[in-house]
């Protein structure tokens, strides 16, 4: 049962398999050079490998458990190319081999910018040290040179790499959570952000409102103006919501024509005010070939304690009683049986 919790959270999440798979080669490959170096009395870089084995295992212990993996990615990249430079110093050629998996390792572990300014801050230590002291780390000029020439390649080839699957994963990770019609976010979007908007509540006490929005006889517009006239409605739509609520709302697009806001930090009156200014800017903006849209809007407050889902089914179902008040209506508080706006 644990064994599979620790499995499934290794293939979900990927910078944190990774932290731990190169952790663990860096532990397996490099203790047996720390003892080995310890007991023939090399110290310096015996105490080298063994702070390298130790903070790597810290490392992968605060990932796992903090979740977060971009300060121990840091933290690694800077242990292991800081380590390999103190080694390939002390051994020369021999130190000058860790190198190369050195320089795909930063690549792993840090943004692909960061990782071409770690390997080149190493490659200008190896060589700086070697014009201090000649005839240490490298054994001629053209030994340097071949060195710096092909970790110089591999640097660039890994950068190249990795930025083009860094870009390829934000451009997925955009494809996944947005509709491809109006920008807004999706409904698998909105599950997400809603969830950790409830445990944010719950550890925190963070206040969250949303707001239910659906467009007020949309079909009408199809069936008068074709699909084509009710998509570019929806266009607007998003853009004027977009334009006239908070930077830190989320707008999720979670049906056809229903839309979800959700407004961190917002008490009841203040969601009614941002009701109330949305009703208006769409009333007056929004307007599709047979003239103006207006839409209904439903309203919650999370509870404390509750399943986002609850709060959810709340704005639905007032929503749904904005909609038999008579349309371009709000309904926010459940104990008033009038809706609480209706122009
Ligand atoms: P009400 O005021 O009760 O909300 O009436 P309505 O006509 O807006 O609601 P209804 O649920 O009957 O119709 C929603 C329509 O939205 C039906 C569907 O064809 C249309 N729709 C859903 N998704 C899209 C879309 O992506 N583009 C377009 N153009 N229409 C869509
Ligand atoms: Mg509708
Ligand atoms: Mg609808």
């Amino acid at each position: 049962m644990r064994i599979s919790r620790l499995l499934r959270r290794l293939r979900n999440n990927f910078q944190l398999s990774i932290i731990t798979l190169m952790g663990l080669f860096g532990v397996i490959g490099i203790t047996p050079y720390a003892v080995y170096r310890l007991t023939t009395g090399n110290y310096l870089v015996g105490t080298a490998d063994t702070i390298i084995v130790v903070s790597t295992v810290l490392a992968i212990l605060y990932a796992w458990r903090t979740g977060d993996t971009v300060k121990p990615g840091i933290y690694l990249a800077i242990i292991f190319s800081v380590g390999s430079t103190l080694i390939a110093i002390n051994l020369g050629v021999n130190g000058l081999f860790w190198i190369y998996p050195l320089i795909l390792f930063n690549f792993f572990m840090v943004s692909p910018g960061k990782a071409l300014v770690a390997t080149i801050l190493v490659l200008l230590s190896l060589v700086g040290y070697a014009q201090v002291v000649p005839g240490s780390v490298f054994e001629s000029d053209y030994q340097m040179i071949s060195f710096l020439v092909t970790s110089m390649m591999a640097s660039i080839l890994s950068f190249v790499f990795a930025y083009r699957t860094h870009s390829q994963r934000d451009q997925l990770q955009q494809l996944a959570i947005h509709d491809p019609l109006t920008g807004a976010r999706n409904r698998r979007a909105m599950n997400e952000e809603l969830k950790i908007a409830a445990s944010l509540q719950r550890r925190h006490g963070n206040s969250y409102g949303v707001l239910v929005m659906d467009l007020d006889h949309f079909k009408r517009i199809n069936d008068s103006f074709g699909h084509q006239a009710g998509d570019q409605v929806l266009v607007d739509f998003v853009e004027l919501i977009k334009n006239s609520s908070r930077k830190e709302d989320r707008l999720f697009r979670f049906g056809g024509e229903e839309f979800l806001l959700l407004l961190p930090n917002t008490e009841k009156t203040g969601l009614l005010a941002a009701a109330q200014h949305l009703q208006a800017q769409i009333a007056q903006h929004l307007q599709s070939p047979g003239g103006a849209v207006t839409m209904s809007i439903g309203g919650a407050i999370l509870r404390r304690g509750e399943h986002w889902d609850e709060m959810l089914q709340r704005a639905d179902k007032r929503l749904y009683r904005a909609k038999s008040a008579g349309r371009n209506c709000i309904i926010i508080d459940e104990s008033s049986t009038a809706p609480l706006s209706c122009p």
